[in-house]
């Protein structure tokens, strides 16, 4: 398949005057197609993380990177993927938009995984593995000699995604991409460096794999100023890795407090920007929650997740507020 071939793509030099994509010669730098390749941005990216911009695919929040998967590797009524029970939602969403069979594996009580459940749940269609680390909406990381088995033991695509990876003990798989040609690494701006509302996702892979994503992925899939954006924001490390600090100790102040609570009953170990917490009975949590003008996510009907809340980790303030209507609950 040839993909779309953009007048960005034929010409990517400097040249002084541009009269080759109909576009309006007034109100500059909008007025201009933005790079499909994102290169500038990527530069940026591949040093920070230690890869090859060739190694990076930007797209619109991970949701992008994610559905592409299913479009790329997954013939639809045909093949079938393997997932992680329970985990992201969105995995499941592509995969039945794109009509892929989507194999949910059940992780164990404690959210752990064991590879050789995940590797039987496999057949000869199945294109692809999901797994998350760490997980949603457990918080939990994934063993990581369980997950090497799964990448060891299956020949087609293993996506990790790590879209909490900055709020997490254990370090990024994206150093063992040289060694399994057929892992997809996500990530996000979406969470530690809070840009949900700019939409950038990235997907880290071989060259090979990336070659895919360019072709078939929209030309301009990530605009202007979404580029440009993140593009400031990346030097703005340091206010992150604070941001994070903050939110690790506040992760930490909350689980405490919410022990102590009547109404509590378990806290899971997280290592993310939220913790699933056991209530006496989740849906009466949340509406009365609700009713204080406090949002958390009800996971009662979740795999595993009878009467759990998932809750993120906010301000002191507003983590306060949540302890305080939450302690006078029974
Ligand atoms: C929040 C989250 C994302 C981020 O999605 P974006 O589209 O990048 O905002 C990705 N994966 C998981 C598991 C998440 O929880």
């Amino acid at each position: 398949m040839a993909p779309y071939s953009c007048a960005r793509n034929e010409f990517s030099g400097e040249a002084s005057v541009y009269l080759d994509a109909n576009e309006n010669p007034m109100n500059g730098p909008y007025n201009r197609y933005p790079d499909p390749l994102q290169l500038a941005l990527k530069k940026k990216i591949a040093k920070i993380k230690g890869v090859r911009e060739t190694q990076i695919m930007l797209g619109n929040g991970s949701d992008e990177p994610i559905d592409l998967v299913f479009r790329i590797f997954c013939e639809p009524r045909v093949d079938n993927v393997v997932a992680i029970d329970p985990t992201y939602g969105m995995y499941q969403v592509c995969a039945e938009v794109n009509d892929i069979e989507y194999r949910k594996v059940r992780l164990n009580p404690d959210f752990s995984m064991d590879a050789s459940r995940v590797l039987a749940a496999v057949d000869a269609n199945t294109k692809v593995i999901w797994l998350c680390s760490p997980n949603n909406p457990s918080g939990n990381l994934l063993d990581r000699s369980q997950m090497r088995r799964v990448l060891d033991g299956f020949a087609g695509i293993v996506v990790i995604d790590e879209a909490y990876v900055d709020f997490s003990s254990e370090s990024s798989w994206l150093s063992d991409l040289g060694k399994y040609p057929n892992l997809i690494v996500l990530q996000t701006f979406s969470k530690a460096w809070g840009l949900a509302s700019v939409r950038c996702g990235m997907a880290f892979a071989s060259e090979e794999i990336i070659a895919y994503y360019n072709k078939v992925k929209y030309p301009y899939n990530v605009n202007l100023l979404t580029q440009t954006f993140v593009n400031e924001h990346l030097d703005k490390e340091t206010e992150k890795a604070e941001w994070v600090a903050q939110i690790l100790k506040s992760r930490a102040d909350m689980k405490q407090q919410l022990l102590g609570l009547a109404v509590v009953e378990k806290v899971c170990d997280s290592e993310a920007n939220f913790l699933l917490v056991k209530v006496k009975d989740a849906n009466a949590v949340y509406r009365e929650l609700i009713a204080r003008g406090i949002v958390v996510r009800n996971r009662h009907n979740v795999t595993l997740c009878n009467d759990c809340v998932r809750i993120t980790v906010g301000t002191p303030a507003e983590n306060e507020r949540l302890i305080e209507e939450m302690s006078k609950m029974k």
